[in-house]
């Protein structure tokens, strides 16, 4: 890859220069008050961009693997039943991680390439009232899906189920609408190389008072990960630990560029980005992973290659002959689809750049893609929406 090119990874995504700047700190006590000047706004700055007055945000030096373990750990025991879907490549990890915290995970299994399947949830917290916990993946990076939490959560409802509800929103949180107040999200997770457009190394989670409650009877271990010595800490403006200085500045700021554009903002730009990768996608004749309309997410389209044609070779060939990194199938998509990553920075030529660059790579490895095909699909979307791109740009 070449630093010259944006990147088309679905995370880590490409960092505005003030962010990458902001990150970058001299040495700070972090037992000063101007400690806690960067801290409290950065968390309070998080709780809007998830869209919760209640919530309390927990921010660990860590990624978003780490927040599901946050999640977990600080509310369940061994032994524990949670309700699962798998759709992908990061549920299915998430459910891997449950098992070897010895929880009891009932696994709902879907298509790669469908969403959740809110009446399944219903059936099966009906069929055991004793579900401790649901776990719901709102983006599935690998396959390019969005889930409907608010349906998930009105199932849980319907089957009058006492249950948490865990979000992971690592792909969606401050790129795609998210209501953790509105959709009665118990435990929210994402990391800060997304759509925060920071480098990696923040496990950013947000607790419901029910899901903070439940730390005290919760008998997983948890040492660095308890939310309670998080919480004391931040009581007395700082970390039980020495803080990530640099990418909480770094937090904060990025929560005041979201807010400033206005999450409402955000969301259409994403939308708007993505809808022209998916016009490029149409005008290639090729096909995404996620298998309807409803379930096409706005930070990441899987893009499925003609059978008999290894879509990680398409990857590597982009990387190597025009220093540009697509994301490669994952699991059970390997080698089947190529991911165009849209969320974070970014703008319009910038992701026609990236479109035309696909294009090239496809035609370069004899697949029947016409030249110009799919920027001239994605410049007429662009063209028309108007929408303004002014954050993005800087
Ligand atoms: C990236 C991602 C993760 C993993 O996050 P890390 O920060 O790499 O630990 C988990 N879930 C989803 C949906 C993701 O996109």
């Amino acid at each position: 890859m070449s630093f010259q090119n944006p990147v088309f990874i679905p995370g880590p995504t490409n960092m505005p220069e003030d962010l990458r700047r902001a990150c970058d700190m001299p040495t700070l006590d972090h037992r000063s008050p101007l400690f806690g000047e960067i801290l409290h706004p950065a968390l309070e700055g998080v709780a809007k961009v998830v869209g919760t007055k209640k919530g309390e945000v927990f921010v660990f030096p860590a990624t978003g693997t780490a927040g599901w373990e946050v999640a977990l750990t600080n509310t369940l025991s061994p032994g524990d039943k949670v309700l699962a879907t798998r759709n992908g490549m990061f549920s299915h990890r998430w459910i891997d991680m449950c098992e070897r915290h010895g929880l009891d995970v009932t696994v709902i299994r879907r298509e790669w390439g469908e969403g959740i399947d809110a009446a399944a949830v219903e059936e099966a917290l009906r069929a055991d009232p004793a579900i401790k916990a649901v776990l719901a993946t709102h983006n599935e990076t690998a396959t390019g899906v969005v889930s409907d939490i608010a349906a998930v959560r009105r199932a849980m409802d319907a089957a009058g189920s006492d249950a948490l509800l865990f979000v992971d929103g690592v792909s969606s949180i401050a790129s795609m609408p998210f209501h953790f107040d509105d959709w009665g999200v118990d435990v929210a997770i994402t990391g800060s190389q997304k759509g925060f457009m920071l480098p990696p190394g923040l496990a950013i989670t947000v607790f419901s008072a029910k899901a903070a409650d439940a730390v005290e009877g919760a008998g997983l271990p948890r040492t660095f990960l308890d939310i309670r010595d998080m919480r004391k800490g931040y009581a007395a403006g700082g970390f039980p630990y020495t803080p990530p200085v640099g990418l909480l500045n770094g937090l904060n700021l990025s929560c005041r560029r979201l807010l400033d554009e206005g999450m409402k903002g955000v969301w259409a730009r994403h939308h708007h980005i993505a809808e022209g990768v998916r016009a490029a996608v149409e005008a290639w004749g090729l096909e995404l992973c996620a298998v309807s309309p409803e379930l096409y997410s706005d930070t990441v389209s899987a893009i499925r290659t003609p059978e008999g044609f290894d879509a990680n070779r398409l990857v590597a060939h982009a990387a190597t002959r025009y220093g540009v990194a697509f994301g490669t199938g994952l699991g059970e998509v390997a080698g089947k689809v190529f991911r165009i990553g849209h969320l974070g920075s970014l703008t319009e030529p910038m992701a026609l750049a990236g479109i035309a660059t696909a294009e090239m790579a496809m035609r370069d490895l004899g697949l029947e893609v016409e030249s110009g095909s799919g920027t001239a699909a994605a410049e007429e979307v662009y063209r028309g929406a108007g929408a303004p791109m002014a954050m993005a740009a800087e």
